[in-house]
């Protein structure tokens, strides 16, 4: 199977000129202007004149068929991936949850059976560890060299839940200096925060606008320093995952400044919400409970201005959707109860693009680089994944820059019965998308194949060379 992708405007991390893809078996076999038809013979070929071709994009963080708070994300793995490729995604990370008393091996086998036979694009997994004894030490080489799992999340938030103290992080740390494994810190000062979550509850401030006003700012930035600090006692790089305040942003800046690898994502909801959003009438607050929470809306230009300077190195989605009716609900009278998440997989790509390369804030290399390029070199993929080359996968994106589109719940394919942009208008959209040379998304329908997905082994993190 052979296709031509023919007078698109190439755009990688680093490149922008038109040329023709030719694609063979699923990879990028060659890259030219006018390639002569007789030696390069497509059984189809698309015209993307007018049009950027890009590589797919890689979510980094998705949280599909995930249980949280006695419930379970409203995704799984088809219909969550049918809607990453609809937003032009085709690589997503996902998180395989190691729980305690439970071994590594086991989570991972649970996840993999979760997304095999249903993922649409390829997928792999992070390990959430929530204990590390002794035996686990050698499951984190195992998991490294053998799985292709490379990197942790650790939790310095959810006490009682996926919370590990400073021990237990450091162990973790400092084994994947000898293991070449990276780890992902969700951080948040679990133990302050848990206190004034009590202290609410107290004075009845039930409503979702005080799971907000319980997880300051400045407990995201105490954490995000300490874990830092933690990395570098380890001589390890670290990665702040969903970063979302100017405080953890400053500890991530100086940091860099010092020259130690410490990194950070950002998401969308980060960039494009506020906690205005929780002043909505009734429960509708809800919507937006997600950890780290929405911050007020000065620190969305702070987080811009380290997206375009490199003190933010990705953009995820976190996506974790829980719909109003009866899951976000369980939290009516008491906003810790409300299933923490809110659904983003399917707009990452068309939201930075106008928000961000046609407002002029980043360029349209480092909208690739941010959303394709440097996730898949932060997380061993690249150059599979992640760039335009001879010999790469075939994932490709026909991205329109004039298509015009509103976001919507009742447009968008994601399983849940809102969406935290509804009416948002937005220029430019994907209108082709292509997963190992195979189109999957095309004329606005999904046309690719449940199951075709393929797991993805990835490679030690790029991280340690520099980022
Ligand atoms: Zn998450």
């Amino acid at each position: 199977m052979s296709l031509l992708i023919s007078n698109g405007r190439i755009i990688t991390a680093s490149d922008d000129y038109v040329a023709d893809v030719f694609c063979e078996d699923g990879t990028i076999s060659a890259i030219g202007r006018n390639l002569p038809s007789h030696r390069f013979q497509a059984d189809r070929t698309i015209d993307a004149a007018g049009k950027y071709v890009m590589p797919g994009g890689i979510d980094v963080h998705t949280h599909l068929d995930m249980p949280f708070g006695g419930t379970t994300s409203a995704d799984d793995f088809e219909s969550g991936t049918i809607a990453a490729a609809f937003g032009g995604t085709t690589s997503l990370v996902d998180f395989a949850i190691q729980y305690r008393g439970k071994t590594m091996r086991h989570a991972l086998d649970d996840w993999m059976a979760r997304a095999s036979g249903k993922a649409v694009i390829d997928y792999g997994f992070h390990m959430i560890l929530t204990e590390l004894p002794d035996a686990g030490l050698g499951d984190m080489d195992t998991m490294v060299a053998a799985e292709g799992v490379t990197s942790f999340k650790l939790f310095m938030a959810y006490p009682g839940v996926f919370m590990v103290d400073d021990a237990t992080i450091f162990k973790a740390l400092r084994r994947t200096g000898d293991n070449g494994g990276l780890v992902c810190m969700h951080a948040e000062n679990g133990g302050v925060i848990d206190v004034l979550v009590q202290e609410a509850l107290r004075k009845g401030q039930t409503a979702p606008k005080y799971h907000a006003l319980t997880r300051p700012a400045r407990a995201e930035g105490e954490a995000t320093g300490r874990a830092i600090a933690l990395a570098e006692l380890a001589r390890v790089p670290i990665y702040i995952v969903h970063l979302s305040s100017a405080d953890a942003l400053e500890k991530v800046r100086q940091a860099r400044d010092m020259g130690l690898p410490a990194y950070a994502e950002t998401c969308p909801q980060y960039l494009f919400l506020s906690s205005d959003n929780y002043e909505e009438p009734g429960f509708d607050g809800a919507k937006y409970v997600m950890s780290p929470p929405l911050r007020e809306k000065w620190h969305q230009d702070v987080l811009w201005r380290g997206l375009a300077k490199n003190d933010l190195q990705v953009i995820s989605t976190d996506h974790c959707p829980f719909c109003m009716s009866e899951q976000k609900e369980l939290g009516k009278n008491d906003f810790s109860k409300i299933p923490n998440g809110a659904p983003g997989i399917e707009t990452r790509l068309t939201l930075v693009h106008h928000g961000g390369v046609r407002s002029g804030r980043i360029s349209l290399n480092r909208f690739v680089d941010l959303c394709s390029t440097t996730p898949a070199k932060m997380f061993g993929l690249f150059p599979r994944k992640g760039t335009i080359a001879v010999g790469s996968d075939a994932d490709l994106v026909v991205f329109d820059p004039n298509a015009d589109r509103t976001l919507s719940v009742k447009t968008l394919h994601m399983r849940v019965d809102y969406n935290p942009y509804e009416g948002t208008p937005v220029k430019g959209a994907p209108s082709i998308v292509i997963s190992r040379g195979s189109v999957i998304i095309e004329d606005g329908r999904f046309v690719g194949k449940k199951g075709a997905g393929r797991f993805l082994k990835r490679g030690p993190s790029l991280a340690p060379a520099g980022l």
